[in-house]
C-alpha cells in the first residue's frame, strides 16, 4: 500500500535538505507532497533553488513577510485547515531548526500525525539563539527523529526523548552529491573573474553578528582586512544587506574593488565557489557541514556549534569575531598547516535512501 509522507520546507537551508524525497518516491511506494510556508519566499531565497533543483511545492501556505509570532501562528492554522481539506499523512516530516520547523511540528503533534524531524538532536547550548529553541520543540514532539552526526544521538539520549531514533546521515550532502555535474558546470568564477585566483567565501547572516552596528563595524573592518590575502567575495543575506544600509556602511564595501558583493547566489553557483575556495567564513549551519563534505578550510564566526563532528572530524575551526585571530587561522591555511579532514559517516549522498528504509520499516 502507497503511504504519504509530507514534507513542510520554509526557508533556503530546508529546501536545500528534501531535494531527492520526491525523485526516490516511487521506489519506496511513498506518495510525497511537498508544503511551502512561505517563510522565505523572493527569488534570491527560494525560486532560485526550485527552479535548480526543480523542486515544485504542491501546497504554499504564504506567510511570508509576517512576524515569527504570525508566521508560526497562521502555519499552524493553515496547515491544520489543510488537512482538513486533503486528508492526513501516514507521515509529516520538519527539517531543521526554523520557525517552520517549530510551527510544523507543533501542528502535527495537536493533529496526532507522526511527526519526523529531519536533521534532528544538534545542539548549540545556547539558548540565546531561536533556532535553539526550534530544535528542541521538534525534537520533544517528534515521533521519529533522523540524527545526521554522533553528537545528535548523545544529545537525544542525554535530554530523554523518547522517539524513534536513527542515525542516517545528511541530506544536505545528498543534494551536493546529486548535482554535482550542475555545480561543476556553473560558469561562476569566470562570471566573477576568478579563475585561477585566491579568494576567500565570506557569508554573515546570523542575528548576533549582523543587527548590532558595533558587531557590523567589525564585520566591514575584517572583510577589509582580508583583502590582503585575496579577493574577497560576500553574498549578502538580505538580513545582512539591510542592516548595513541602516548603518550606512555599505558604500564603503561597494566601493572596494577587491570585495565581490552580490544578493544571496543560486545553489550551483554558491557551491562552484566553496568548491575552488581557499578558505570559508562564516556563521551559516550547513556550510560548516558542506566545506567539511569538500575538505574545504572553514572558520565559523561564532561561540559554539550545533554541528561539533565538523570540527572533531572536518574541516571546521571556531573563531572569535576578531581579526587578528581570524588572519592568524588563514596564514595557517596559505602555509599548509590546517587540518585536512574526514568526511563524517554517512555523509554519503545516500541518507535520503537510508531514510525511507527506516519508513518502510514503520
Ligand atoms: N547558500 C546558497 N547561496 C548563498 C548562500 C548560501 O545557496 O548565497 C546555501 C548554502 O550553501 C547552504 C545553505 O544555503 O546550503 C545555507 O543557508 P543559510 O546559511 O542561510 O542557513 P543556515 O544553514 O545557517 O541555517
Amino acid at each position: 500500500m502507497t503511504k504519504k509522507l509530507y514534507i513542510l520546507i520554509g526557508t533556503r537551508p530546508n529546501f536545500i535538505k528534501v531535494t531527492r524525497f520526491k525523485e526516490l518516491s516511487s521506489k519506496y511506494n511513498f506518495d510525497v507532497k511537498i508544503i511551502h510556508t512561505g517563510q522565505h519566499f523572493d527569488d534570491n531565497m527560494a525560486n532560485v533553488f526550485f527552479d535548480q533543483f526543480d523542486l515544485r511545492p504542491d501546497y504554499f501556505l504564504n506567510v511570508g513577510g509576517l512576524s515569527p509570532n504570525s508566521q508560526v501562528g497562521q502555519i499552524i492554522l493553515k496547515l491544520e485547515e489543510l488537512f482538513e481539506e486533503i486528508g492526513k499523512p501516514d507521515f509529516f516530516m520538519v527539517p531543521g531548526d526554523v520557525n517552520s520547523t517549530l510551527a510544523g511540528a507543533v501542528a502535527a503533534n495537536k493533529l496526532n500525525i507522526t511527526l519526523i524531524h529531519l536533521e534532528s538532536g544538534l545542539r548549540s547550548f545556547d539558548k540565546k539563539m531561536p533556532e535553539e529553541h526550534n530544535r528542541i520543540v521538534a525534537d520533544n514532539l517528534a515521533n521519529i527523529c533522523m540524527v545526521t552526526e554522533p553528537s545528535g544521538l548523545e544529545n537525544i539520549k542525554d535530554e530523554n526523548i523518547q522517539a524513534k531514533t536513527y542515525h542516517v546521515g545528511n541530506t544536505m550532502i545528498d543534494t551536493l552529491v546529486k548535482f554535482e555535474s550542475k555545480i561543476e558546470e556553473s560558469p561562476i568564477l569566470e562570471e566573477l573573474a576568478l579563475i585561477d585566483k585566491k579568494y576567500l567565501l565570506c557569508t554573515f547572516h546570523r542575528p548576533s553578528n549582523v543587527d548590532a552596528e558595533s558587531q557590523l563595524k567589525k564585520l566591514t573592518s575584517l572583510l577589509m582586512a582580508l583583502t590582503r590575502k585575496g579577493k574577497v567575495v560576500i553574498p549578502l543575506h538580505p538580513r545582512t544587506r539591510k542592516m548595513l544600509m541602516e548603518f550606512d556602511m555599505l558604500s564603503e564595501l561597494e566601493e572596494n574593488t577587491d570585495v565581490i558583493l552580490s544578493n544571496p547566489i543560486g545553489y550551483f553557483e554558491f557551491q562552484k565557489l566553496i568548491k575552488y575556495s581557499q578558505v570559508v567564513i562564516t556563521d551559516s549551519g550547513g556550510i560548516q557541514e558542506e566545506t567539511t563534505y569538500r575538505k574545504v578550510p572553514c572558520l565559523t564566526v561564532r561561540e559554539n556549534t550545533e554541528r561539533p563532528v565538523t570540527i572533531t572530524q572536518g574541516t571546521n575551526s571556531l573563531v572569535k569575531f576578531e581579526e587578528s585571530e581570524i588572519l592568524r587561522f588563514v596564514e595557517k591555511v596559505e602555509l599548509g598547516n590546517y587540518k585536512s579532514g574526514e568526511v563524517p559517516k554517512f555523509w554519503d549522498g545516500q541518507t535520503t535512501e537510508r531514510i525511507y528504509e527506516v519508513l518502510c520499516e514503520q
